[in-house]
């Protein structure tokens, strides 16, 4: 998106505000079935945990994706926007079977990681296709808090209790009908990704009756110029390779799922907030913005770096400011980074704002959560309004006392 379109936007609707670019989403949705194209069948389950406002799981319902969820309530939002219940995947962790249960009895299939609740499960409801999370023990991911594969993970089922989950299926009658890894995020080495895959492929060699494989995501996108990146292609061209001859093998042409977030939405959005004040001290010079951890957490929970750019005043002398919130609170979005000179009142941009931004917003020091803005055939949508007070108090009891 241009400076301009944000800067209308940022005047139009207020700030702070996330505004998410259509036709980037588009772009990256097909960049990745272009590169899977010598696969038969191919699935794309858009995490919706990345972003869940429901006008864009409409928009990506309508470019032919499924979803993947994580909780009953990302389930009714995909069915709110229009999703079959057979293009829902639910991965949960660490929820009750009383919560599986009910999201099965919606048609929407599940996906299981612990043999405990498996067998649980499996018990009452034997008549339920299930896919299986395995846990590949492959060390992947740009840092700890996203790499989901290691031996002490807490998600998947361990590669080496696959005996196990053999007999618990046997015992059960459970029908398993897809295979599934998800190892973490911010993958950049193809092998390490085709190495995990080969034991996928091997554990699914074990089950007779499959109708997928879904390799999860963890594709990682650039956050600023020059930034590494998965190579996708080159990932689509060896990966749809080894799927299409493990499925002659297998006797059969399965579907392959990949379930990307960050991939599809990540670049697609930007954060527009305003500058307050400046303030120098000693050492730095403060751009203080009117936002903080609240609405966007990535800098300070991941130690993200996002490219931020004065769309009020691009192309003047650059210096170095650390952008900060009014927060009560260390809310540091960039130490010292370059930007061309902020004067007060400045719409600042952060860059990648798609994923992991609005859906980790919160309430903190009772600020309203941003507005949200769909940029769609060059036309800005309020997909959904600036909070009020009435949002703040809703919900709260005031008792006599
Ligand atoms: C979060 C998550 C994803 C999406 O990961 P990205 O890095 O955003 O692509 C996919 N699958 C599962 C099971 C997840 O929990």
């Amino acid at each position: 998106m241009k400076n301009e379109d944000l800067l209308k936007i940022a005047k139009k609707f207020g700030t702070p505000t996330y505004v998410y670019d259509a036709s980037k989403i588009e772009s990256q949705y097909k960049r990745l079935t272009s590169s899977f194209k010598e696969v038969k069948n191919l699935r794309i389950n858009y995490a919706v945990k990345a972003l869940s406002n429901i006008s864009i799981l409409k928009y990506i319902k309508n470019l032919g994706a499924g979803i993947d969820t994580v909780s009953v309530q990302e389930v009714i939002l995909g069915l709110k926007a229009g999703f079959d219940p057979d293009k829902i995947i639910y991965t949960p962790n660490g929820v009750s079977v009383k919560e599986i249960e009910k999201v099965a009895e919606m048609g929407v299939n599940i996906n299981i990681d612990n043999l405990n609740v498996l067998e649980q499960f499996g018990n009452l409801n034997p008549n339920v296709p299930i896919c299986i999370r395995i846990n590949p023990h492959v060390m992947a991911g740009g840092n700890n808090k996203i790499s989901v594969g290691h031996i002490d993970s807490k998600f998947g089922i361990s590669i080496h209790q696959i005996p196990l989950l053999l007999r618990i299926i046997q015992n059960t009658n459970i029908k398993v009908n897809g295979i599934h890894m998800h190892t973490g995020s911010d993958i950049l080495d193809i092998e390490v990704f085709i190495h995990a895959a080969e034991i996928l492929f091997d554990a699914a060699s074990k089950f007779e009756d499959l109708d997928f494989i879904d390799f999860g995501s963890g594709f990682k996108v650039p956050y600023s110029t020059g930034d590494n990146e998965t190579n996708i292609e080159e990932l689509g061209e060896k990966l749809s390779k080894r799927f299409n001859e493990f499925c002659k093998e297998y006797g059969k042409d399965l579907t392959l799922a990949f379930e990307p977030g960050k991939f599809l939405v990540s670049e697609a959005g930007s954060f527009l907030c305003s500058v307050n004040s400046i303030k120098q001290t000693t050492s730095t010079v403060f751009a203080q913005v009117d936002s903080g951890f609240n609405h966007f957490v990535r800098p300070m929970m991941y130690g993200s770096n996002h490219d931020i750019i004065n769309i009020s005043n691009p192309n003047d002398s650059e210096r170095f400011y650390s952008v900060v919130g009014y927060i009560c609170e260390t809310d540091t979005f960039a130490n010292n980074k370059r930007i061309s000179r902020i004067n007060e009142y400045d719409v600042l941009c952060f860059k990648n704002a798609g994923a992991y931004c609005f859906t980790m917003a919160s309430n903190y020091n009772s600020r309203y959560k941003p507005s949200e803005i769909l940029f769609f055939n060059n036309k800005p949508f309020e997909i959904r309004k600036r909070e009020t007070i009435e949002d703040i108090l809703k919900n709260q009891v005031v008792i006599d006392i």
